[in-house]
């Protein structure tokens, strides 16, 4: 019996969102609205969260996984504003209860609320029968956050705006990642007024706004060609500075990735995850445990990459 038929049977429906790095992250100045535009190319990972949803009187929410302590387990969870927002769009009562067994790190800088929520729309969506387009939930999920829709659409994308508008990348092959989970989490608001006081301080350098949100087709070049070996040097994140600043240890776990045999490493979006892409399987085995040993982070993790997008788990 597959997962979609057994959540049929006891009423709830089970979906599967993936993590995300960015390969690369260009960020513009600092908008006058206290944003800033972005232009990222972003890969799936397969380090995922499930979201399981089910009818119930109200809308609750609960958490298992090493990471549980860390996520709120209130209203404020974005899997359960995903939920609100969803019943609003449909017009109906969110009563649900929200389950989510958690592998993606908090605040890491792999997007795991990004992907709770596109769970929650994903599953929710069929567990009300809603006859909403993959486009209309694109929309309510930007509308949650500028990762959820890449958590929906998964694979390789680039994006846009905050991140938000996508378009698909050819990507060829598969990507072996190793991933050094710190112990601590960074904020991402904080990452970003870091690389702002940064930027001011780099006094005399009139920042180019053409150049930082220039779209990296050398990168999409080496992607399309499958080769890790070119897609590696091209690693690049304007935020890593920022998060090197707020947390100076990962320019050790940065080395010793690199030090274990990895073809580069570059930390997660706003961090402090750092992830080290591999040459194949083999090597990022080797490397995941050479890091292990090394101390440098709280754990050590294995992923490829791209991954699907958020799924009902058992759909073909
Ligand atoms: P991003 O890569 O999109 O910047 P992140 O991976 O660094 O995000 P998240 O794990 O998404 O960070 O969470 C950031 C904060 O959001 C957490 O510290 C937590 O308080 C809050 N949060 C709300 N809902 C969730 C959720 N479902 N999972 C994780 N964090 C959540």
């Amino acid at each position: 019996m597959s997962p979609t038929s057994l959540s049929v049977v006891s009423g709830s429906v089970i979906a599967r969102a993936p993590s995300k790095v960015n390969l690369h992250l260009g960020v513009g100045p600092r908008r006058d609205d206290g944003y800033h535009d972005l232009v990222t190319v972003f890969q799936a990972l397969s380090l995922h969260d499930d979201i399981r949803v089910a009818r119930a009187s109200d809308l609750t929410i609960a958490v298992r996984g090493e990471w549980a302590n860390s996520v709120p387990a209130d209203s404020s969870n974005l899997a359960a504003r995903a939920a609100v927002a969803l019943a609003d769009w449909a017009g109906r009562p969110a009563k649900v209860a929200i389950d989510i067994a958690k592998t993606i790190p908090v605040a890491g800088g792999m997007a795991g609320g990004s992907a709770d929520a596109a769970g929650a729309l994903v599953a929710l969506a069929q567990l009300w029968k809603l006859d909403i387009s993959r486009d209309e939930l694109a929309e309510i999920a930007a509308d949650l956050g500028s990762d959820v829709p890449f958590a929906l659409h998964g694979n390789t994308a680039l994006g846009t705006g905050r991140g938000e508008q996508l378009m698909q990348v050819l990507s060829r092959g598969e990507y072996h990642w190793v991933l050094a989970l710190a112990r601590e989490g960074l904020s991402t608001p904080a990452v970003y007024r870091e690389l702002d006081r940064l930027r001011e301080s780099w006094s005399g350098q009139d920042l180019d706004e053409d150049e930082l949100l220039r779209r990296p087709d050398e990168l999409m070049q080496a992607l399309a060609s499958g080769d890790p070996h070119a897609v590696a040097p091209l690693l690049y994140n304007d935020l890593q500075p920022a998060a090197l600043s707020l947390q100076p240890s990962l320019r050790r776990t940065l080395r010793a990735g690199v030090d274990a045999g990895a073809l580069n490493g570059i930390v997660s979006g706003s961090g402090p995850t750092c992830a080290f892409l591999c040459a194949d399987e083999q090597s990022a085995v080797n490397v995941a445990a050479e890091l292990s040993g090394a101390g440098v982070a709280r754990s050590v993790r294995t992923a490829s990459g791209p991954a699907p997008g958020t799924r009902v788990l058992g759909d073909g």
